[in-house]
């Protein structure tokens, strides 16, 4: 090739092989952020979509490291079959009840762990500096899934109290019984109440993502010194975050969340650590271009 045009890029068996594993995985915006940070740095590395269904994700999991994958990443629906299908797990991840990263070794076994709380964690402490668990109650907004990593992540960083407020109150008891600790399920019909003192907010609801209402949630209990996180990232301003902004409070949207979740399992399959920058981020919220 002369060194004008389009400069091919061909993977070797050499290639440092990583994927995440969905379905469906198509949405998935891993492939992207893994796929900047190895042109970045210049690794003999890919990242691959790797769409499975659940009846498959056992036997899948088995075979990848036989194939020379390093590891993936799991997302929906896959999260608690990838830690059940684990030789090994971090306590985080027992915890959570789910796996994000897997992380394979030479030998062909699995070790579980779960990155979400870390991910989480490392946007609030970026977005809202001197933000401290400690500082008072925390309000968690939500039972789903996602909730369970911000349960698990606020309770070790010390939060002294975490008020769970969710619409089916059978779920937040559930999940506030699970993970033990200072944990209160909060009646849905008293959810402004939970405001009162809180040091940070955060939706874990799917409320306010892009086709669906905003978060019914009046904000006028809460104080002015509380920090507000979305952890809904499409749109990246909803409406939650305008209307803290607008009394005073700091808001941080959850795009960090997910730039911050990726690291841990970037550093431990290509052997870099990788770095969150203001570039990265818009590049993740640019359209994808055609190929
Ligand atoms: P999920 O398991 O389906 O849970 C959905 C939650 O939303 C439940 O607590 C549900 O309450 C609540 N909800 C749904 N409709 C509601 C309504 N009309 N009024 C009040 N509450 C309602 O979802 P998930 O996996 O936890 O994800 C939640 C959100 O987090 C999604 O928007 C997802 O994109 C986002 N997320 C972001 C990141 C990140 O990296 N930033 C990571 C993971 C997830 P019920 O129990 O009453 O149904």
């Amino acid at each position: 090739m002369s060194g004008r045009g389009p400069q091919p890029r061909f993977l070797t068996g050499k290639t440092r092989l990583a994927g995440v594993i969905g379905w469906p995985v198509a949405h998935s915006r891993s492939p992207r952020l893994h796929g900047y940070w190895l042109a970045e740095r210049g690794i003999d590395g890919a990242y691959l979509p790797l769409p499975v269904p659940p009846d498959s994700i056992a036997a899948v999991l088995r075979a990848l490291p036989l194939a020379g994958f390093r590891g993936v990443n799991v997302t929906l629906p896959h999260k608690a079959a990838a830690l059940a299908a684990a030789d090994r797990a971090t306590p985080e991840a027992r915890r959570i009840g789910a796996a994000n990263t897997l992380v394979f070794d030479e030998a062909g076994r699995i070790e579980a762990r779960n990155t979400d709380g870390y991910g989480f964690l490392e946007n609030l402490r970026e977005g809202a500096p001197g933000w401290r668990a400690a500082a008072g109650p925390a309000v968690v907004i939500g039972a789903g899934g996602a909730a369970r990593a911000l349960l698990v992540a606020l309770l070790d960083a010390g939060a002294p109290e975490i008020r769970l407020v969710n619409r089916t109150a059978a779920r937040a008891a559930a999940l506030a019984a699970e993970i033990g600790g200072a944990i209160r399920p909060w009646a849905w019909a008293k959810r402004t109440e939970a405001l009162a003192e809180a040091a940070l907010l955060v939706n874990a609801t799917t409320q306010g993502m892009g086709g669906e209402p905003a978060l019914d949630l009046p904000l006028d209990r809460l104080p002015a010194t509380a920090v507000v996180n979305d952890i809904v990232y499409t749109p990246l301003e909803t409406p939650l975050l305008a209307a803290a902004r607008r009394r005073g409070n700091r808001a941080v949207d959850g795009l960090g969340m997910l730039l911050h979740q990726a690291r841990p399992g970037f550093a431990a399959w290509f052997g870099v650590e990788p770095e969150v920058t203001p570039a990265l981020r818009a590049f993740l919220l640019e359209p994808p271009k055609a190929p």
